[in-house]
């Protein structure tokens, strides 16, 4: 008889070694029983009680993986014929000590059913921090599936309120929230969603001046911005920290999706390297589809959950395009450029003079006024509301709402303010930024960082 000798690794994880950290050994056998006798042998009783029934079948909530594949799955059970190389790992499916609870054991259970997530991979979610960059249009739908998937804690960041024409495609606000800043107001909603996520809102315009602190610390960053300066700010900022950053840009009835893993593939620069604001259509003028956003936040997700479970994501070096019209889904291939300013040979060094105050303006929003947004470079987070309410009323404006995080005003003249802790202000219908600004400093001259 011909013996060929079959090596496989069998991992044990932590909590079946007495705690003592992941085991991994490297044993000869044929088929998978065979691999759990010999496991059992060097392992010991305490072992094979925990995961062997009293018929040498694994336990229930035992799950065996070869290759990443739950075994239940194969018809053949311990007979399973193993081949050189496998890899068999093997995991209790609740465990004292375990990081999964039994209640969440039941409200991931669909998606620890998957073999794309499984336990290890909820394990991973759980452990993951991501910062979504935007609470808008493609920002609901991309919070809203992955706070319902318990990704361990997210960072949302935004710097607008809620308006009457986001509510068509926002689905987190409701009427009673327009006029609420919106990391507040989806904080809020979401925290019900699911308590277990910790959730972090910062009020904050994404510029190339606060983009480093914003996704410092995170483990993936989602574009869901709506402009490209913003885009470009935080691509930079990704690239230098090494955080892989997952582009989404949606108007109209189109769509594309981009994964960028800074310095090994292409970044937003390499793809787009010189698109300006000012030539960019926007969603007030050329209005967008809510699908075309479930339909990219989707991908993005699926995109964030593979980097965090540790499998290659789908669009690396791929631009995804679909357009709702003919439902075409294009993946374009593109390619690292050496002469990228970004991510190039020669990437250009960074400003080093950084303006105290920002003075930028958006699109138009609501009748067509004017609306600038004023940011101060440093990131405060002390703003004291009540004193900027105390100036305001002073002024002769009227308070149309307040949260913990920001409150909106106006006065006779039309004029809408927002007003963040951070000390960022948007400015709904400034003649120019001189006025916006002269506006803004009226509330800034006497203000003193609340002492915390
Ligand atoms: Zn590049």
């Amino acid at each position: 008889m011909l013996y060929v000798l079959t090596t496989v690794e069998f991992v044990i994880p932590s909590v079946l070694n007495k705690g003592a950290g992941e085991r991994k050994m490297s044993i000869d056998a044929s088929t998978l029983g065979e691999a759990f006798n010999i496991v059992s042998d060097i392992m010991g009783d305490d072992f094979k009680r925990r995961v062997i029934d009293i018929n040498g079948k694994p336990r229930a909530l035992i799950n065996i993986y070869i290759n990443g594949k739950n075994m239940r799955f194969n018809n053949a059970g311990m007979s399973s014929a193993l081949k050189d190389g496998d890899s068999i790992y093997i995991l209790p499916a609740v465990a004292g000590g375990a990081e999964i609870t039994s209640q969440e054991m039941l409200r991931y259970s669909r998606q620890i059913m998957l073999e794309e997530i499984g336990y290890v991979g909820m394990e991973k979610l759980k452990d993951t921090k991501i910062c979504v960059v935007g609470a808008g249009g493609i920002g609901n739908p991309v919070l809203t599936q992955l706070v319902g998937m318990g990704v361990g804690s997210i960072r949302i960041v935004d710097r607008d309120v809620v308006e009457i024409s986001n509510l068509h495609r926002q689905h987190l606000y409701t009427d009673s929230d327009i006029g609420k800043v919106k990391v507040e107001a989806a904080l809020d909603r979401l925290q019900k969603m699911n308590p277990d996520v910790k959730l972090e809102a910062i009020p904050i315009s994404v510029t190339k001046y606060t983009a480093e602190k914003i996704v410092k610390g995170c483990d993936i960053v989602i574009d869901a911005l709506d402009s490209i300066d913003a885009r470009y700010a935080l691509n930079d900022a990704c690239l230098k920290l090494g955080i892989p950053f997952i582009y989404a840009g949606a108007l109209g009835m189109v769509g594309s999706v981009l994964t960028i893993l800074p310095n090994q593939s292409a970044c937003l620069r390499c793809v787009f390297p010189e698109l300006s604001e000012d030539e960019m259509p926007t969603c007030s003028t050329e209005g967008v589809h809510p699908s075309i956003l479930y339909l990219v936040s989707g991908i993005q997700v699926s995109e964030a959950v593979k980097i965090a479970v540790g499998q290659q994501p789908s669009l690396v070096n791929k631009l995804l395009y679909t357009d709702l019209n003919d439902l075409v889904f294009d993946k374009i291939q593109m390619n690292r450029h050496d002469e990228c300013p970004s991510c190039g040979k020669n990437a250009e060094q960074k400003d080093v003079n950084i303006p105290s105050i920002l003075v930028e303006e958006l699109c138009g929003r609501d009748r067509g006024k004017r609306t600038y947004t004023v940011t101060p470079a440093q990131i405060t987070n002390q703003v004291d509301l009540s004193h900027i309410l105390k100036i305001a009323k002073s002024n002769g404006y009227v308070l149309k709402s307040k949260g913990n995080l920001g409150l909106t005003l106006s006065n006779s003249n039309q004029l809408l303010i927002s007003f963040l802790t951070s000390g960022a202000a948007t400015i709904v219908g400034a003649k120019n930024e001189e006025e916006a600004l002269s506006i803004y400093n009226t509330f800034t001259q006497e203000l003193k960082p609340k002492v915390s």
